[in-house]
């Protein structure tokens, strides 16, 4: 992938005059153009009920738009309604080896942080089909050797020019998508961006903005962060405040609140040229691969804004309710991560779930909803309440997975509701709820047959173009396959 050669300025509307767009709930238009939904509604598909006006999916299954229903367009391809009808999906023979990426297909590396290290920690690394790394969270500071070992594996000895790649260095990554500012899921940021052997990082750190800093945050390990990020030209944040917060945590006893979340409204995110028609921000990882940034600090946006509901200051769970939501679509796949978000509606875990539902699910996950979820907050209770789950994991026997990003020292997770919740009536199919790591107080495989403790990472990489994907617990000797719910009647 190519860097940029013009940069966004890091602070979207603070000194610009724009006016922030702040809108009630209730996804209404962000502009008089039309309703919101003309932004990427999920592309009908012949079998909905609802489905008249079939949607990009050309013959190969492809959609047209390189995998984000409409964006950009507002409009279906009228060339692909008369190929609307996808082939059932076949799914290619079982792979017998460990996955790792191969040219043109998405790879999506769980990591199973190192249980034997005393701190929790949750990372993801997102390879895309041309071979560009995202990293969403980094695990904790003694999580940073393991991620930078394994982006160090992926470069040298899978994303090869003898394998079909562009040429890459050893620690090449393109993003990194940093949920929140707890220390579980950016700790490792800093390690990772300083010293020798620091990550060759081409394009930036995408997070929620220097905004409301403080809650649950230790000046251990956010002050190194803002430093780091601060510093250079690295720095993506998706809201802004009237000021800027210096590198302070003990300087941050005034409120510093979001006055515009804008940074969700910026079309392809490394793209100047595209910010006035608002359509949602997109990380562009090569091959028709997107990730679509859809909430931040409490903000939802997907093609119009709306506003957070009223967090204190002083509450470590309010970091949480905070954090960065995203969309993972590459062909007809589509993947769902939320960091740490709450939906429990608790005093201190506002019901921001609920609220990205209303935003986000007619618009842009559709009737569908999702293949892949990773389970909010380590699949606690503050989370992945009803109303989300129904939204991204509808009862209607399709096959979808969820993922749980659990270190040994997350103690109860995943909690027995959340995963009688995900589980229940027919909403995985003969997907399962697959978690990284549990612990003996955590639900367990005993009581629910669907939950599979995979002991370290948990692997999915499509197939076919996105049609499909495999899921294997690699520790565990468990691979597999499914059709994407966009491929399957
Ligand atoms: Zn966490």
């Amino acid at each position: 992938m190519q860097r940029p050669t013009t940069r966004k300025r890091p602070w979207p509307h603070a000194a610009t005059g724009v006016v922030p767009l702040v809108i009630a709930l209730g996804c209404s238009p962000a502009s008089g153009g039309g309703p919101s939904t003309a932004w990427f509604e999920d592309a009908p598909l012949a079998s909905d009920a609802t489905a008249v006006d079939a949607g990009p999916i050309d013959a190969t299954g492809a959609e047209s738009d390189g995998g984000v229903d409409g964006l950009g367009s507002g409009e279906p391809d009228a060339d692909a309604v008369a190929d609307a009808t996808p082939a059932p999906f076949v799914s290619d023979p079982q792979p017998a080896e460990r996955l790792w990426p191969v040219p043109g297909e998405l790879l999506i590396l769980h990591v199973g942080v190192d249980s034997l290290l005393p701190k929790m920690g949750e990372a993801t690394i997102v390879v895309g089909p041309t071979g560009t790394i995202t990293l969403i969270d980094v695990g904790n500071d003694k999580h940073a050797g393991q991620v930078r070992a394994l982006v160090e594996t992926l470069n040298s000895s899978w994303l090869t020019t003898e394998r079909g790649y562009p040429a890459r260095s050893k620690r090449q990554v393109e993003w990194i998508v940093l949920t929140h500012f707890h220390a579980d899921h950016g700790g490792g940021l800093e390690d990772l961006l300083q010293g020798d052997d620091a990550l060759a990082l081409q394009h930036g750190v995408v997070h929620r903005g220097w905004v409301d800093v403080g809650d649950g945050t230790t000046a251990g390990t956010w002050e190194p962060l803002c430093a780091a990020l601060q510093s250079k030209p690295l720095d993506w944040p998706l809201c802004a405040p009237q000021t800027l917060p210096v590198c302070d945590l003990g300087a941050l006893a005034s409120h510093h609140p979001a006055t515009t979340c804008g940074g969700l409204l910026r079309g392809r995110i490394d793209d100047p040229a595209d910010d006035a028609g608002m359509a949602p921000t997109f990380l562009d990882l090569g091959g028709g691969a997107r990730l679509t940034l859809l909430a931040a600090d409490g903000w939802i946006g997907g093609g119009s804004l709306a506003a957070a509901p009223a967090m204190g200051y002083d509450d470590t769970n309010q970091e949480n309710a905070r954090s960065v939501v995203a969309w993972l679509s590459f062909g007809a796949f589509r993947g769902h991560f939320g960091g740490d978000l709450t939906g429990s509606g608790e005093p201190t875990e506002p019901d921001v779930e609920t609220r990205l539902v209303a935003g986000v699910a007619d618009s842009v996950w559709g009737p569908r909803g999702t293949d892949l979820a990773v389970a909010h907050h380590h699949a606690r209770k503050t989370s992945n309440n009803a109303t989300l789950i129904a939204a991204l994991a509808p009862s209607d026997g399709r096959s979808r997975n969820v993922v749980g990003g659990i270190s040994k020292l997350h103690v109860g997770s995943p909690h027995d509701d959340v995963v009688a919740r995900w589980t229940a009536a027919t909403r995985l199919g003969t997907g399962r709820f697959w978690v990284t790591h549990r612990t003996f107080t955590s639900a367990a495989p005993a009581d629910f047959p669907a939950l599979l403790d995979a002991d370290g990472d948990v692997v999915l990489r499509t197939q076919q173009g996105g049609d499909g994907y495999w899921l294997q617990a690699p520790a565990q000797g468990v691979t597999q396959g499914f059709g994407c719910v966009r491929r399957v009647p």
